[in-house]
């Protein structure tokens, strides 16, 4: 079947970056250390037209507008014939906070780009700091208030386990972003890449990994929140690659299935909260979730059903999926 959507991915890496974060090796995650040009643009729209009826067309991987006003112009020119003709449906560009100005919004509006993706990674200048980021939280809270001035869509994108973070730092940080209301977001538990800066950080015992089950703790309440405030998680962990799971990933929070993890703790412990809050805990209980959240309440071979069951003295537990909002587990009685 011919997919009616999709999202078309143009890396951009490191071009036009004048930073080093500490966690960053765009090499590894875009796969190219040649900047991206026309061609790029245009053959990975040719190829997405043989795949789908209409797309969306995302500049990742790098500082989009940090990037010489002439390239930005000629990437964007690219796709101008894909916009006019009705291909392309819309334009995303991912950027840093501080590279975001009125002129800059407007040359990108002028291209038919709608949405801009910042990377916030923490709200905690301390943070942002030890992480080499360059930039401060304020510039995020200014560059968000620009976007959406402009009446562009806005995507924060936020880190969690950087240098200086721990969980409490993470939460106000992820309380700080949901202050910004933006259309969305993706949350990267902080994952230690070969041959960056943290990977030396971390080989020297200057760095703690932020491990697989550290990410679950920090990310299941931050996601929590997300769905509490109805603001989209478009993302939870780095996208799995072969190159990544194949040592790229030296440390820190990779596993292809993060994003599942998180999200099953997060409904044990709505759960757990929704059984606490009953003045009395019937012994038979049905849990009910939005339809799509059944496995992730359910656990991976039911694990979650097993500990709530163990926790509550339960004798028989199931689940059922409805029309609930995604940040709800409701309980009845199976009598
Ligand atoms: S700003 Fe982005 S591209 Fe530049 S070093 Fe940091 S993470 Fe990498």
């Amino acid at each position: 079947m011919t997919p009616r959507n999709s999202i078309v991915p143009v890396f951009v890496p490191h071009l036009g970056c004048p930073n080093d974060c500490v966690f960053c090796n765009q090499r590894t995650i875009s796969g190219s250390l040649r900047p991206a040009g026309a061609g790029d643009v245009v053959r990975a729209l040719e190829e997405a037209r043989d795949k789908t009826e209409r797309a969306e067309l995302a500049f990742y991987g790098g500082s989009f507008t940090a990037v010489p006003e002439e390239i930005q112009r000629t990437l964007l020119e690219a796709a101008r014939p894909y916009r006019e003709n009705g291909f392309l449906r819309s334009i995303r560009v991912s950027t840093r906070p501080d590279a975001v100005t009125a002129e800059k919004l407007a040359l990108l509006q002028t291209y038919g780009v709608e949405t801009v993706e910042l990377g916030a990674q923490s709200m905690d200048d301390a943070v942002l700091r030890l992480s080499g980021r360059g930039h401060s939280a304020e510039d995020t809270v200014r560059a968000s208030a620009m976007v959406k001035g402009a009446g562009m869509q806005l995507i924060l994108q936020m880190m969690t386990g950087l240098p200086g973070a721990d969980r409490e730092s993470d939460f106000r940080t992820a309380e700080a972003v949901a202050a910004l209301k933006p259309d969305g977001v993706r949350i990267y538990p902080t994952v230690i890449l070969r041959g960056t800066p943290l990977e030396a950080l971390w080989r020297a015992g200057k760095y703690r990994a932020h491990t697989v089950s550290d990410a679950v703790e920090t990310c299941a309440p931050i996601a929590a929140l997300f769905l509490r405030e109805g603001i989209p998680i478009l993302r939870l962990g780095l996208n799995p690659t072969e190159a990544l799971s194949g040592g790229e990933a030296a440390g820190g929070a990779y596993h292809p299935a993060l994003g599942e993890m998180i999200y099953s703790k997060l409904y044990l412990e709505l759960a757990r909260e929704k059984l606490r809050s009953l003045p009395h805990i019937p012994r038979r209980v049905e849990l009910r979730v939005a339809a799509n959240r059944v496995s992730q309440l359910t656990g991976r071979k039911k694990a979650n059903l097993l500990a709530l069951r163990w926790e509550f003295g339960l004798e028989e537990i199931s689940v059922s999926g409805g029309g609930f909002p995604p940040e709800t587990v409701e309980i009845s009685e199976i009598l």
